[in-house]
């Protein structure tokens, strides 16, 4: 089970997990939340990435790790602002995530394992780039926070009775 190292993560399937975040209009505002952020991922190595509403903060900023770029480089702590997702050309896999506010719980999802990822960098610069396999998952999942959505909402009628 995943033990919880930093205090400030909401977590638990609560109404503060289930809020819809909102753009960021003015980067220069969210100097501390992003360096908050990029703290709890550099801090822990099992965590892959988090969004702002994982720490309270309802605007639209994710950080992830084990990213990388077409050319297969493996970037640091990428910092992604206002991220809106282009899932083409179709192709799915299925992997087991956990998620840091929801500790020691674990889902099969289904995702698309390609994505094209049109956001801002923590210094404002507009990027398009394209993500596979993990990196993809990662991004989808955080993304996924940002409209309150958490795995648990994955799980089917089977295997919710079924634990
Ligand atoms: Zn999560």
């Amino acid at each position: 089970m995943y033990i919880r190292r930093n205090k400030n993560v909401i977590v638990g399937d609560c109404p503060q997990l289930r809020y819809r975040s909102n753009d960021v209009t003015d980067i220069s505002k969210f100097g501390e939340i992003i360096a908050s952020l990029k703290s709890i991922v550099r801090d822990d190595d099992e965590v892959a990435g988090i969004s702002a509403p994982q720490i309270g903060c309802y605007k639209k900023i994710i950080v992830v790790r084990n990213s990388y770029d077409t050319l297969g480089h493996w970037s640091r702590p990428l910092v992604m602002i206002n991220p809106k997702l282009l899932f083409s050309p179709y192709k799915q896999d299925m992997a087991t995530e956990g998620c840091l506010s929801l500790p020691g719980i674990w889902v099969p999802v289904l995702r698309c394992s390609k994505v094209t990822v049109d956001y801002l960098t923590g210094d404002g610069k507009q990027v398009v780039s394209e993500f596979e396999g993990m990196a993809a998952r990662v991004i989808i999942h955080e993304t996924d926070h940002l409209d309150g959505v958490l795995i648990t909402d994955y799980l089917t009628d089977y295997q919710v009775e079924h634990g």
